[in-house]
């Protein structure tokens, strides 16, 4: 391992705190060749879409784009389950010479007859951008025919980033936004928006909502559906969680519908509370709604404190990575992890910003690796070299951790463990110390010389 190297175009979107000056390379498309992590424009759309359950996703292009993506997350549903179907128009060689909108508008017509949706989504993928399907004008034709918003996703996946995928996911919905009625919804109302419900976090940060005393009127997009997206813009407050996914969204409903916008995250007990605090500080004219706040940060933190400090004394001095979508999420992370002992000293994200990535450099340690858009050789190496004991990061980097022998906790698609809110903190808290713990890692070519700590059997704290 110790003979990798990292590629000489990649060098500036690798960055170490206090051994050169901060200049780090970011929002550039991926070296060819490299091998990124990061997913396809059309891959970014889907995953922000994918969770409106009554809604039809038809993905239009050749089968692999649709298998690609499909089920590729949780997003619980506490009703349809319509979005865990991945319908295709399966183009082959033929619709490729001489075109696919036949085929597109067949596919519709079908579908919506059989399947009844309360809208349909239609996502471009690369084929389409080099053919030049019309699907605009095929989506039109169908919403007229059958009456349901049908609506064009422009994600051919070449054209840019996941990050321009999470932008044609906004537009697609800015499309439905504003077309219901905002009838019944009152003054202390919200949308949750950048929370895809992958293990039922939407549930959990929507109890806290409404213990507080407010309305949620929409989320975007967990357990999501069509008419409460429609009738979002009577809501009075855009709550942002993952915030590369729908500040697009968010932006365009203030300068639209002049709905303000706060940034929020919901992992760890930080973050969780203060944006309880700051909701609830938006809401200022209603002091009862702070008095609620407080209470559950109270309530909350008094029911999982003593767990969370079993797991802390064993984690404490233990080195984590982190390599995740979006920078923000990472935030929170290196916060959650401290508050159980753990150390950061790898971070990096699929779509940061160069803000984001100074926030990174601040909150960071001295020696800590910042990474933009990495690949699996380069997390290896930098694992390797910090000696790293627990990778948190998504399906891709799973196996990569296995191989080195290290701990991995997923914190996106796969998850079947809510990782939000203070009892997703103290999921979180068992998982981490689970896999850290486990004493297979001492069979691991790289790590036999690991301590297994002596007071477990491979599960959680007896
Ligand atoms: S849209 Fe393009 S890059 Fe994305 S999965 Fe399909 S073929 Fe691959």
């Amino acid at each position: 391992m110790e003979s990798i190297g990292i590629l000489k175009e990649r060098e500036k979107q690798i960055y170490r705190k206090g051994e050169e000056a901060f200049e780090i390379e970011c929002e550039k498309k991926s070296l060819a060749g490299a091998v990124s992590q990061r997913a396809c424009v059309f891959c970014g759309s889907r995953v922000v879409l994918y969770p409106i359950a009554d809604a039809l996703h038809l993905i239009h292009g050749p089968i692999g784009c649709a298998s690609y993506t499909w089920d590729i997350r949780g997003a619980l549903s506490s009703g349809p389950q319509l979005h865990r179907m991945s319908f295709s128009t399966d183009l082959k060689e033929r619709d490729i010479v001489f075109g696919g909108e036949k085929k597109l508008y067949q596919a519709l017509d079908t579908l919506i007859d059989l399947y009844h949706p309360k809208a349909a989504f239609v996502y471009a993928t690369c084929i389409i951008g080099i053919i030049g399907d019309d699907i605009d004008s095929v989506c039109r034709r169908a919403s007229k025919e059958k009456g349901i918003p049908v609506l064009p996703v422009h994600s051919e996946g070449f054209k840019g980033t996941k990050k321009d995928g999470y932008k044609a996911a906004c537009e697609a919905l800015a499309h439905l936004v504003g077309t219901g009625s905002t009838e019944n919804i009152g003054q202390y109302s919200l949308n949750i928006m950048g929370e895809f419900n992958i293990a039922g976090e939407s549930w959990t940060i929507k109890k806290y909502y409404e213990k507080m005393g407010l309305e949620v009127a929409a989320v975007f997009t967990g357990d999501g559906r069509v008419d409460k997206v429609s009738r979002s813009h009577g809501a009075k407050l855009n709550v942002v969680q993952c915030s590369g996914s729908m500040l697009h969204l968010a932006k365009l409903m203030e300068e639209k519908y002049a709905i303000p916008y706060l940034r929020v995250s919901y992992f760890g007990i930080e973050d969780m509370s203060k944006a309880l605090y700051d909701v609830a500080g938006f809401f200022k004219d209603n002091l009862q709604i702070m008095q609620r706040a407080k209470e559950i940060v109270r309530e909350e933190i008094g029911a999982i404190s003593p767990e969370i400090k079993k797991y802390k004394k064993i984690l404490s001095g233990k080195r984590a990575a982190i390599y995740v979508g979006g920078a923000f999420k990472a935030f929170s992370m290196i916060k959650a992890l401290r508050s159980l002992g753990m150390e950061v000293v790898l971070a990096g994200s699929q779509t940061g910003n160069e803000q984001d990535y100074e926030l990174l450099r601040d909150m960071c340690e001295e020696g800590t690796v910042i990474v933009d858009d990495a690949n699996p050789l380069e997390l290896s190496k930098y694992c390797l070299e910090k000696g790293v004991d627990l990778f948190v990061g998504g399906v891709k980097e799973r196996p990569m951790a296995y191989k080195l022998g290290i701990g991995f906790c997923d914190h996106n698609h796969e998850r079947k463990i809510s990782l939000a809110g203070y009892s997703g903190m103290l999921n979180f808290a068992k998982e981490v110390y689970a896999s850290v713990s486990s004493p297979v890692w001492q069979f691991a070519p790289e790590r036999g010389k690991n301590n297994i700590p002596k007071d477990i059997m491979g599960g959680y704290i007896k």
